[in-house]
């Protein structure tokens, strides 16, 4: 069976949902909260297997309350856990995330944990070698990263990048990417543009192009996405939904599209695919909690 391969973290998201996101020095009473499976990594992979793909899930947690809860979270979301590195030395990754109820926006501050001491030496390439198609961000160290992104496109391998959060990347780096998934700040980091419209995001698409990268894919929130590989590209409106909570948007999208190209579907259908996945996953409170199912997308 196809694989995807996802290296990232996983956190444990503590999310605070009420009518505004409290000001510094504010208290505030909220109306629900939610403890459940954070981190870019842990969230596309409960993406993509909650959508019925196959996922190696590659990371690092610390042996405590918050570990025990990725694992069960991971494996009642039908998630390989056997790369998972157990450390008795760091804790397991949290987010605290304040959430405007009215808007779905947030504030997060995340304690990255254990995975910030990934090393080279503990990664498992051959199941990476072994997958269809590696997806990652850059939550983890660089070098680990670079070296996951190496040993895919040696084998064959179809790499996509979630540059996030953005980072100073070298050319050596770009050159190993299919796909780049940047939103609208990420891809103003790397650009310097800043996107407001569709004429915004075909601009920073060129530069983009331009630093090595095959295929660029700006996601723009509530407005869509806009797709360019230097020859086709296009623009796609959101799906209209109601919003209540916008955290892993993102990432439902990039799990929503690797699995969308492990299905062999062309590159429109794939986007119109993901744009649909991180719709329907805006309208719940969480983020890995939030995925829907192949059932929900109707
Ligand atoms: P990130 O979560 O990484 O900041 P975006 O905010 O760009 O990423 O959102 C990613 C994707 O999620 C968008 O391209 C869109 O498909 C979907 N999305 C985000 N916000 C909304 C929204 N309010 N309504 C409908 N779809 C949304």
């Amino acid at each position: 069976m196809s694989v995807i391969s996802i290296l990232g973290i996983f956190v444990a998201d503590i999310s605070f949902s009420g009518n505004k996101i409290p000001v510094t020095g504010e208290t505030i009473l909220g109306d629900s909260y939610n403890i459940g499976p954070g981190g870019k990594g842990c969230n596309q992979a409960i993406t993509v297997s909650r959508l019925g793909g196959k996922v190696n899930f590659i990371s690092k947690i610390g042996n405590d309350e918050y570990g025990k809860l990725a694992i069960t979270k991971l494996k009642k979301n039908n998630i390989d856990t056997s790369n998972i590195i157990i450390s008795e030395k760091h804790q397991t990754g949290v987010a605290g995330i304040l959430v405007d109820r009215n808007t779905g926006k947030n504030a997060i501050n995340v304690i990255v944990g254990a995975p910030s001491s990934l090393k080279i030496e503990e990664i498992n390439f051959e199941i990476i070698k072994k997958s269809k198609i590696f997806l990652t961000q850059l939550e983890v160290p660089t070098e680990v990263t670079l070296s996951c992104l190496k040993t895919a496109k040696d084998n064959g391998v179809l790499t996509i990048l979630n540059p996030a959060p953005a980072l100073e990347l070298s050319k050596e780096f770009f050159n190993l990417i299919d796909y780049f998934t940047p939103n609208e700040t990420e891809a103003e980091f790397y650009t310097g543009i800043k996107i407001i419209n569709e004429g915004d995001a075909k601009i920073a698409s060129e530069k983009l192009l331009k630093l090595g990268v095959k295929k660029i894919i700006i996601t723009l929130g509530e407005k869509g996405l806009f797709f360019s590989d230097g020859k086709e590209e296009f623009f796609l409106k959101a799906n209209t939904v109601k919003a209540i909570d916008t955290t892993g948007a993102g990432d439902a999208f990039n799990g929503g599209f690797a699995f969308a190209l492990l299905k062999g579907k062309k590159i429109r259908e794939s986007l119109e695919f993901a744009n649909k996945v991180a719709g329907i996953s805006t309208t719940k409170l969480g983020a890995g909690d939030a995925m829907p199912f192949l059932k929900d997308l109707g």
